[in-house]
């Protein structure tokens, strides 16, 4: 089965890509161009608390991840009713929104809440 959307919030294993790294002041500086997560990457960055100091894309594998509803991803829906936004207009620069899950679900007020979420909490 093919995927056609982007998880912004997938582990870190080989056939992901870096989408940001976790700054000091817990948000997320997004990486251009993507960076390929494999074997050099890993023992570059070690292994403990991946998903705490990146965020990595990989294909949405819908109804294989718990977070799908059954027809939604329900991490941009919880995350978008417990963080209350400044309303930043601007979108920020990741290289995914095409295909991005979290944007087709919620358009711009997943992008403006994006660069706070981090997977692993
Ligand atoms: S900034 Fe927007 S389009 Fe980019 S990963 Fe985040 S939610 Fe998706």
């Amino acid at each position: 089965m093919e995927f056609e959307r982007t998880c912004p919030s997938a582990p870190g294993v080989p056939g992901s890509t870096v989408l940001g790294v976790v700054t000091g002041n817990g948000r997320i500086a997004y990486v251009s161009p993507p960076v390929p997560v494999d074997d050099v990457f890993l023992d570059a960055v070690g292994t403990i608390d991946l998903e705490k100091r990146f965020r990595f894309a990989h294909a949405c594998v819908e109804g294989g991840c718990p977070q799908w509803t059954g027809s939604r991803c329900s991490v941009i829906d919880s995350a978008i009713e417990e963080i209350a936004t400044a309303g930043d207009a601007s979108l920020p620069a990741c290289t995914i929104r095409k295909t991005c899950r979290w944007f087709a679900q919620q358009g711009r007020n997943a992008c403006a809440i994006c660069p706070l979420v981090i997977t692993d909490t």
